[in-house]
């Protein structure tokens, strides 16, 4: 390996690495993206100048797809509204483990096709990058509110197994007739995308946060395979940290959903149908007035955000609204479920951008505790996860996932625009439950009068 590619790869793992580092604090996260972005753009144009030579037909079209891909990859993001960020990120992750697979897919119908361990490396990339692609696209559908029903039928995991053996039989058959693969190549390609759709398919609403971060990990760990294959370092290490912090997530995730990842991908839990549970109680309403004077003359408020918070954009307002109780001298502090919104760390990224302080954010098992002794719960475009049936009833398809207590606050305020159901597609018996009112409305709008309301107290 030539000595530049070689540093320019050294320099693009420190900045990858610390990067990663500097993401895992919320105040530091975009430096961290930015410092990654960076390292990303040290690889590419390492590699052009010190890597192997590219000339004629091959180095327009690595440019072309490299001024495609990144033109279209900032045109889409700065447009993105911020509600459809969950889908963009899942096509992004989709996009990275189809590129770890066509890339194999290229290397082995070059001429010179590796051999042994390292086209072993080359198929496994193929695999999991497949795997990856077909996943994630599910994912992007699902989060885009276009597919809700999971697919479920009988002897479904067997069906998988059969097909992931397959696969295995595939990926044996290339490895033994070296020169005389390129179809089955293909096929492996073909059968491991169909296997991402297939096991994404029967997973229901509220398991997909467990998915997602499983296919982020698939992805990374294509990319680090594919560096093994070309013996690229960048490669290996940005895949490897992709890889590890995407199984972190994914552990996380399905400890805050309570379920094992054997659980989300073999056992399919029921959906809305199955639970028997449909739109029922009566819903009682607060006018904003006696809302206004709940807020500011309560000693401890909690707040629960949600996905509708995201969909209102209404961060803005929540944050000014906070400013104005605490300068009431009420307590408030923000209670984040791990799977609130429709992305990791959702509340998180939109509570930061409206300069929410970090240190009036708490984590569930800081925030239980605390609800009985709470006077008011403002819950704004949360449902699934402050729903009490995750405790109560076993039949409901959230039944074991830790919630957020709400219904056990002396009060819950709750901002909805109507009897909308969350995620998951289920009732909710917190809107009927005795304590809980309704202020009904978008989020914005009603952020925005409340302030009003209590600014004129
Ligand atoms: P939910 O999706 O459960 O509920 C959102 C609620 O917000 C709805 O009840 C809706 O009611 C209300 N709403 C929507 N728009 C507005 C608006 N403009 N103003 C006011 N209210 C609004 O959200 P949660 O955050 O409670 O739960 C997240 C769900 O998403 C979980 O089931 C989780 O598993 C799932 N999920 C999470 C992912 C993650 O990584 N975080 C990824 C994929 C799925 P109404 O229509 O009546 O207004």
């Amino acid at each position: 390996m030539h000595e530049g590619a070689l540093l320019s790869d050294l320099v693009a793992c420190a900045l990858l690495i610390g990067g990663v580092k500097a993401m895992s604090h919320p105040r530091l996260a975009r430096r961290g993206i930015f410092i990654a972005g960076v390292g990303m753009l040290v690889v590419i144009v390492g590699n052009a100048v010190f890597g192997p030579a590219v000339t004629g037909l091959r180095a327009g079209l690595a440019f072309l797809a490299v001024a495609l891909g990144g033109g279209l990859a900032w045109y889409e993001s700065r447009r993105v509204a911020m509600t459809a960020m969950p889908q963009m990120v899942a096509l992004f992750n989709g996009l990275g483990g189809g590129a770890a697979a066509l890339i194999v897919v290229t290397r082995l119908f070059e001429p010179g096709r590796p051999t042994g361990l390292v086209l072993l490396f080359g198929l496994l990339a193929l695999a999991i990058g497949g795997l990856s692609f077909g996943g994630s696209g599910v994912a992007l559908v699902k989060l885009a509110g276009r597919w809700s029903k999971p697919l479920r039928f009988r002897f479904q995991n067997g069906v998988h197994a059969l097909l992931a053996f397959v696969i295995l039989g595939v990926g044996v058959g290339v490895l033994l007739h070296s020169g005389h693969g390129s179809r089955l190549v293909v096929l492996l390609a073909v059968l491991s995308v169909f296997l991402g759709v297939a096991a994404a398919a029967p997973i229901g609403g509220a398991d997909m946060p467990v998915v997602i971060s499983l296919y982020n990990a698939l992805t990374g760990i294509a990319v680090g395979v594919d560096g093994l294959m070309l013996g690229n370092p960048a490669l290996i290490v940005a895949g490897t940290v992709v890889g590890a912090s995407g199984i972190l997530l994914t552990r996380l995730m399905a400890r805050a959903m309570n379920r094992s990842l054997g659980q989300v991908l073999f056992a399919h839990f029921g959906d809305a149908a199955a639970s028997g549970e449909a739109g029922s109680g009566t819903y009682k309403e607060m006018d904003l007035a006696d809302a206004a004077v709940t807020l500011a003359y309560a000693r401890r408020v909690r707040i629960v955000p949600g996905y509708g918070l995201a969909t209102a954009q209404a961060q803005h307002k929540l944050a000014e609204l906070t400013e104005l109780l605490r300068q009431r001298n009420v307590e408030v502090r923000f209670a984040i479920h791990p799977v609130a919104g429709r992305m990791p760390g959702h509340m998180n990224v939109l509570l930061a951008e409206a300069g929410v302080p970090y240190d009036l954010v708490q984590d569930l098992e800081e925030a239980n505790p605390e609800f009985p002794q709470i006077d008011v719960a403002l819950v704004i475009g949360a449902n699934d996860v402050v729903n009490p049936g995750a405790r109560t009833n076993p039949a409901s398809p959230l039944y074991g996932m830790p919630v957020l207590d709400v219904d056990r606050a002396r009060r819950t305020l709750v901002i909805k625009r109507g009897r909308g159901t969350g995620f998951a597609g289920i009732d909710n018996p917190l809107f009927s439950a005795e304590l809980t009112y309704l202020l009904y409305g978008d989020a914005k709008a009603v952020l925005g009068q409340l302030v009003g309301a209590i600014k004129s107290l």
